[in-house]
């Protein structure tokens, strides 16, 4: 028994399993340890310090929080013996200090001789480190019964005054299992074991060709370095153990579906795809090309393809998704495409039939010969277009079948189903496309593509199953958005915000309104059309906080038929008509709404986020997005990326409410700064906290990502899909590595899959 009240093996021989053993301790203590997670000695040995104190610097005193547990290092300035009034139990009552502020210590004895003991330790004048949590007593700051180690005071002087020297390495903690009794249990199981004793889940051919330390090795410079060296050394070899770790699974997937079968769809010359091409109003962009060539192989072969293509707004993703479609169509199958919305996929079915024109009308009178036929299922058809529509896909009469989550229930069937092309992915789940690709009799070809750009590494990571084809530019000739942020509270501002948008409908032109609300009582985190992906206003930073606060009382965020009333009678925009649209509508209103857009019945269109996914009218020229401040950044970007697509440049108008210096305004900023998408998701990334990347996975338990930043360790990440990769190549189920078998196993038990699967 030692004195956390922890019970440790005698010996420990090697075993593999050790780290699966229960942390030694009995009841109360294990409760403690649960809490943090730790259940296992090697849950215990992955509980890694969050940061190391410096035995030679104080810690700031202001910068404690009542409530926490903490671990300062702190100078003890005076210690004395007092006594309870009733019960005469003696209480050593100390200060420490920062050197600027004191903090008050008490810690409770039971008798005399125990207290005197405390008051030989503080001497004043010392250093050490005291843990505990901080509470409010009497208006002042204090810790309560802390554990403590004053620094060159141990009982072998000569290792203690080494010891002090090393960097104290400070654990997540919890009341009464304070750091130092985690760093205590940490080192009595960690100081026993061998090199043999600790599997690593990196192979030593990979450690030796990347020049990494051995698992073990990392494990004991993270939690007892000597130098600052020991732990930077070793939380990079376990960066890259988690990197790599996820790359396996990754790459063992990846593996997996190459071993499956596909039909192999190659293009025929003579055939649909060739007759949408020379039909193509413009011509393909490098990068469409490029895509499309890799995707056009990957359908010629026997093998699902699984791929991802993302690229910028705008960028065209859209038409080589419906040229892949149409090669399997030319090849006898049947593909299928799922739409996040129904206006999306309603307008997917317009660009096809119009691209196509009789071509799209296989079967009927007057049809081509080549031609086949677009069927569309939604949620809101009419049970008879319903079921002609079913008849279409089940009989293969409709080589290309269009629809939203409708598409996934049961009754629809499919003759051979090819492809599956999934649109704007970041609206389903991995579930919902496994039931997709289920109605197929082989595996069919998979292509995912992406709303808004992410960075290549979290692309690696989130898709990591799929390969990847980018499009980094917009087809050439576009003019560009300008985009300006308009204080709300401007008055100004706000009349030339709608005197500009009148000028645009003047030049022949259209424009966006964008609330976040459909009416006074939906809220904004209602997701209308699923668009919507809100921040709503957690304030993030104190300033934040102050300005909220003072901002207080909050306006309501403006909402479509409000907005769409008061602009109509609005001398502002000198009569123009003014138009809707929002969930709540049925398919055929929202079309319509889109359509008179789209000619110019309604040339001002009052709209939620439904428009984000995807809807394309290139006459639209200007977007004014109200309470701007609520969206996040990737959704503005979709949002803005809906003008400036035809040759007229585009205006985007953030009409917000977000004063300086809050994380809202930088978005803002950041937005009115740069039309590159990719460079946007970087800012993203680093304004929101990367965990909102990864989802509840990234919530700090075990099996999670602890060292490895999606976003600014790409090098490693990269590193680690190649290693891994080439493994997996040698060894497709990685038989030969059970220990990397077995940290894949825990990373996914823990939630990891979840995210994985967010793809
Ligand atoms: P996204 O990548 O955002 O899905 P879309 O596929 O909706 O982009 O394409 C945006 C617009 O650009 C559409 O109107 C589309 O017809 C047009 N477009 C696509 N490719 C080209 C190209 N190579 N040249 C000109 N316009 C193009
Ligand atoms: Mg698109």
């Amino acid at each position: 028994m030692t004195a956390d009240g922890l019970t440790y093996p005698d010996s420990v021989h090697s075993h593999v399993d050790l780290l699966f053993r229960r942390v030694p301790g009995k009841g109360p203590v294990l409760k403690k340890y649960a809490a943090l997670g730790i259940e296992t000695v090697g849950d215990l040995l992955a509980h890694y310090p969050w940061r190391y104190a410096d035995s030679r610097e104080v810690t700031d005193i202001a910068s404690l929080t009542v409530g926490h547990n903490v671990s300062l290092v702190a100078q003890v300035r005076s210690a004395e013996i007092r006594h309870a009034q009733k019960t005469g139990k003696p209480r050593v009552e100390a200060k420490v200090t920062d050197g600027t502020r004191t903090l008050d210590l008490v810690i409770f004895m039971p008798h005399e001789a125990a207290a005197k003991f405390h008051l030989q330790r503080l001497v004043p004048g010392s250093l050490g480190l005291f843990s505990g949590q901080i509470n409010l007593f009497n208006g002042r700051l204090q810790l309560a019964n802390p554990t403590y180690a004053i620094f060159g005071h141990e009982v072998d002087e000569a290792v203690a005054l080494e010891e002090a020297e090393w960097p104290i390495p400070i654990y997540p903690a919890t009341a009464g299992l304070e750091s130092d009794k985690i760093r205590a249990a940490v080192r009595s199981v960690l100081e026993p074991l061998t090199e043999q004793d600790v599997p690593d889940p990196v192979p030593d051919q990979v450690r030796v060709a990347r020049h990494l330390a051995s698992r073990w090795s990392a494990l004991r410079g993270v939690h007892l370095p000597r130098t600052e060296d020991d732990w930077r050394k070793a939380q990079a070899r376990l960066r890259y153990e988690e990197a790599f770790v996820l790359q396996a699974e990754l790459a063992r997937r990846r593996a997996r579906a190459q071993r499956e079968e596909s039909t192999a769809r190659p293009a025929r010359p003579g055939g649909l795809l060739e007759a949408f091409d020379a039909r193509l109003p413009f011509v393909l962009t490098e990068g469409q090309v490029a895509a499309g060539e890799q995707i056009a192989a990957d359908l010629a072969r026997p093998q699902p393809m699984q791929r991802l293509l993302q690229g910028e707004v705008g960028s065209g993703k859209t038409v080589v998704a419906l040229r892949a479609m149409l090669q399997v169509v030319d090849a006898g199958g049947q593909a299928a495409l799922l739409a996040p919305t129904s206006v999306l996929a309603a307008q997917h079915v317009r660009t096809l039939r119009a691209l196509l024109g009789d071509l799209a009308e296989g079967g009927l009178l007057g049809g081509s010969e080549i031609g086949t036929r677009v069927a569309v299922l939604t949620g809101a058809q009419s049970a008879a277009e319903r079921r002609s529509n079913l008849l279409e896909a089940a009989s293969g009469q409709a080589g290309i079948v269009v629809g939203t989550h409708a598409l996934l229930s049961d009754p629809v069937q499919f003759a051979d189903l090819g492809l599956v092309v999934i649109d704007e992915q970041h609206k389903f789940g991995v579930e919902q496309r496994g039931r997709l690709q289920a109605k197929a009799a082989k595996t069919p070809h998979l292509l995912v593509t992406t709303a808004t750009p992410i960075p290549r590494t979290v692309a690696m990571t989130v898709f990591g199953e799929l390969e990847i084809s980018e499009l980094r530019h917009v087809p050439a000739g576009r003019s560009g958005v300008t985009t300006h942020v308009v204080p709300a509270d401007n008055r100004a501002w706000m009349d030339r915000t709608w005197s500009r948008v009148r000028e645009e409908v003047e030049r022949g032109g259209r424009a966006f309104v964008v609330c976040a609300r459909i009416d006074e009582d939906s809220d904004a985190g209602s997701r209308d059309g699923d668009g919507a992906d809100l921040i709503l206003d957690e304030p993030t930073t104190v300033g934040e906080a102050q300005a909220a606060a003072q901002r207080a009382p909050k306006r309501p965020l403006r909402a479509v038929l409000e907005v769409a009333e008061t602009l109509r009678g609005d001398p502002r925009l000198g009569g123009v008509a003014v138009g809707l649209l929002h969930g709540r509508m049925t398919a055929e209103e929202k079309d319509r709404a889109i359509a008179d857009f789209a000619s110019g019945r309604t040339p001002v269109l009052v709209s939620t986020t439904v428009i984000e996914v995807g809807v394309d009218v290139p006459a639209a020229t200007a977007i004014v997005i109200l309470d701007a401040q609520v969206f996040g950044l990737s959704q503005l970007h979709q949002l803005r990326g809906r003008v400036g697509r035809g040759n007229a440049p585009g205006l985007c108008l953030l009409v917000a409410d977000a004063p300086e210096g809050t994380v809202a305004a930088q978005r803002l900023g950041a937005l009115a700064a740069t039309t590159d998408g990719f460079e946007l998701a970087r800012v993203d990334l680093e304004l929101r906290r990367e965990g909102d990347v990864l989802g509840s996975a990234q919530s700090g338990r075990r099996g999670t990502l602890r060292f490895l930043r999606i976003v600014s360790d790409a090098a490693v990440i990269e590193r680690a899909r190649e290693d891994a990769q080439a493994l997996v190549e040698a060894d497709p189920e990685l038989t030969a590595w059970p220990a990397l078998r077995a940290a894949i196993d825990l990373q996914l038990a823990d939630g990891r899959e979840d995210f994985l699967g967010q793809s």
